[in-house]
C-alpha cells in the first residue's frame, strides 16, 4: 500500500477490489467513520490495514457530526457510501427503501459483495422475524432491508433498541416530501424510527432536491438537528437530452424507437397506459423483445419481468415510475417519457436511469396535446406548478436543456462543458418548437389546397408510405390542427369542408 492512498480508499480496494473512489464517496465514508469513532462505536479495520489508520482532519461542524443528507445522482455509488462502512463498523446497519423492488435489488447486491442482509417486510411469520433478530443480534446479518411501515409495527419497533444498530440509511430520502404528507404517512416517522433504534449515525440519500425538499428531509429525519449536506453534482454529461412535441404520442413513440438504441424504457403515467401502449407498439414494431411494468402486477410477474429486461440488450419496456427506482440496470441508452412527470427530481431520477454505465444515451420528453389532461389531473396546487414547470421546459426551444433542468433544481454548482452536439436538442439546433405532425399536414394542404374533406384528406394522408399513420390517426391530427388554427376548413358553399393550410381566403 502506498503511503498517497487515503485509508477509506485502501479499504475500498481491499475489500471491494475498487481502484478509484469519487470524491463524495470517500468524503461520505470518512465522515461516518470519524463520527463513529467521536461515538465510541468500535471501528474493525482488517488486518492488512494498519489498525485505526483513520485520522479525522478538523471536523467543520461538530453539530453535525453523524448526521449526513448526501444529494447524489442515480447511479452515482451511493450504496457503496454505506457498505464500505458497513464491513467496519461493529454494529448493524440499517438501511430504508420505499419500495419492495428496492429492497430486493439491494438484498441481490448485497448477497453478491459476499453480506448476508435479512429483510424485513410484510407477510413474515413471528417465528421468522424471531430467527431474524436472532441473526442481527448475534452479528450474523450486519445489515437489515426495511421499509418505514414495517418498521414502525409495534412487534418490530419494540425490538428496535436491542438490536444494536449503528449506523441508519434512509435511500431515496426524497419520498418524506412527495409521499409522506400523502400515501405514505409512515414517511414522517423515520425520526421515530431513528430515535427507538438509539442509531448515533444517520445518512440519508436523495437523488436530486430542491431546496423545499432538503429542508422536509432535515424537519422529518434529522428531527430539526442540522445534517451535513453532501452535494455530489448532478449533473448527467453523458445524457443527450431531447424533447419532441406529438399530436399522437403513441406514434411518437413508436418512431422514436425505431431510430433510438435499445435497450430503451417508455415511461407512461398511468398503469393502464402502459399496457394499451405495450399493446400498440407490439403490434407496430411486431417486436417480441417488449414487455409492460407497473405496481399492480403480482409479485412474481415483477420479478421476472425485471429480471428480463436487466438481461436484455435489445429489450423495450413500457413501465409507470415504478419501475423507475427499481433495478440498477447499466446499459440503458434511451429513455422516453410518452407522459410528462410531475416533478424535475421525477425526470431526472427517470432519465437518470439511462447511460448508468457512462456511455452516450438518450433521454427524450414527449409533450403535446396530452398534457392539458395531465394537468388537470395534477392531485394539488403545488404538483399542478411543478409539473407546469416542467411542460415549460418541454416546450422551450431557445435554453439548453441541461442548464435549464439544472436550474429548475436551484443546482448552483459546476457542470460539466459537454461537446454541444451531444448537450441536447436546443445546444445541436435540432430542437422544434411545432407538433412533429403539424409540418407534415402543414405541407400536405399547402400542395393540396381546398381539394379534399376531412376523411378523404385522412385517406390520402395515410396512403403517404413514410409517415406510417393509419385513417384514424391521420384524422385525429388534422382535427387538432383544425382546433388550434393551423389547417382551416372553408365556409363557403362551394368547396364547403375542403381544407387548406395557411391564412383563411379574403372573400
Ligand atoms: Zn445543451
Amino acid at each position: 500500500m502506498h503511503d498517497s492512498i487515503d485509508p477509506v480508499t485502501a479499504a475500498a480496494a481491499q475489500l471491494f477490489g475498487l481502484s478509484y473512489l469519487f470524491p463524495y464517496q470517500r468524503l461520505v465514508v470518512a465522515n461516518i467513520l470519524e463520527a463513529a469513532q467521536a461515538a465510541s462505536i468500535p471501528v474493525v479495520w482488517p488486518d492488512s490495514l494498519p489498525m485505526d489508520p483513520y485520522k479525522p482532519e478538523d471536523p467543520d461542524d461538530r453539530e453535525s457530526l453523524g448526521r449526513q443528507m448526501v444529494i447524489l445522482p442515480t447511479g452515482a455509488g451511493k450504496s457503496l457510501c454505506f457498505q464500505l462502512p458497513a464491513l467496519l463498523l461493529g454494529g448493524a446497519t440499517l438501511v430504508i427503501y420505499p419500495i419492495l423492488s428496492l429492497m430486493a435489488d439491494q438484498e441481490r447486491r448485497l448477497q453478491e459483495r459476499g453480506f448476508s442482509p435479512v429483510l424485513l417486510r410484510g407477510g413474515q411469520s413471528e417465528e421468522e422475524r424471531i430467527r431474524i433478530f436472532e441473526q442481527i443480534r448475534s452479528g450474523t446479518s450486519r445489515f437489515i432491508i426495511a421499509n418505514p411501515e414495517i418498521l414502525l409495527t409495534r412487534h418490530v419497533f419494540e425490538q428496535l433498541p436491542t438490536l444494536n444498530i449503528v449506523h441508519m440509511v434512509i435511500d431515496e430520502a426524497h419520498c418524506v416530501s412527495e409521499w409522506g404528507e400523502s400515501f405514505r404517512p409512515s414517511y414522517l416517522e423515520i425520526g421515530r424510527i431513528v430515535q427507538a433504534s438509539g442509531s448515533q449515525l444517520v445518512t440519508a440519500f436523495t437523488a436530486t432536491a430542491s431546496a423545499p425538499v432538503l429542508e422536509k428531509i432535515d424537519s422529518y429525519i434529522f428531527a430539526d438537528h442540522p445534517a451535513r449536506r453532501i452535494i455530489g453534482n448532478p449533473d448527467r454529461s453523458n445524457i443527450k437530452y431531447e424533447s419532441c412535441g406529438c399530436i399522437l404520442p403513441d406514434l411518437g413513440v413508436r418512431d422514436l424507437l425505431i431510430t433510438h438504441e435499445r435497450p430503451a424504457i417508455v415511461f407512461c403515467s398511468s398503469r393502464l397506459r402502459t399496457e394499451e401502449l405495450a399493446q400498440y407498439l407490439r403490434d407496430e414494431l411486431e417486436e417480441p423483445e417488449l414487455r409492460f411494468y407497473h405496481a399492480g402486477l403480482e409479485r412474481e410477474e415483477k420479478t421476472a419481468v425485471e429480471k428480463w429486461f436487466f438481461e436484455s440488450k435489445t429489450g423495450i419496456l413500457v413501465a409507470t415510475c415504478a419501475y423507475g427506482m427499481g433495478v440498477d440496470k447499466a446499459d440503458i441508452r434511451t429513455v422516453i417519457h410518452r407522459d410528462c412527470p410531475l416533478s424535475v427530481e421525477s425526470y431526472l431520477q427517470e432519465s437518470g436511469r439511462a447511460g448508468r454505465d457512462g456511455k452516450a444515451a438518450h433521454a427524450i420528453l414527449l409533450w403535446g396535446p396530452v398534457d392539458a389532461g395531465l394537468l388537470a389531473r395534477a392531485p394539488n396546487e403545488m404538483d399542478k406548478i411543478q409539473l407546469q414547470k416542467m411542460l415549460n421546459y418541454a416546450r422551450d426551444t431557445g435554453t439548453c436543456r441541461r442548464e435549464a433542468l439544472l436550474s429548475l433544481l436551484d443546482y448552483d454548482g459546476e457542470n460539466q462543458r459537454v461537446p454541444e452536439s451531444d448537450c441536447c436538442d436546443v445546444c445541436a439546433k435540432s430542437a422544434r418548437p411545432r407538433l412533429r405532425e403539424e409540418a407534415s399536414l402543414y405541407a400536405f394542404f399547402r400542395k393540396n389546397p381546398f381539394r379534399y374533406q376531412l376523411s378523404e384528406a385522412a385517406q390520402c394522408v395515410a396512403q403517404e408510405s413514410a409517415l406510417k399513420w393509419s385513417v384514424e390517426d391521420a384524422k385525429q391530427a388534422i382535427k387538432y390542427l383544425l382546433n388550434t388554427n393551423v389547417l382551416y376548413k372553408i365556409r363557403f358553399p362551394l368547396w364547403k369542408g375542403k381544407i387548406f393550410a395557411g391564412k383563411y381566403p379574403k372573400l
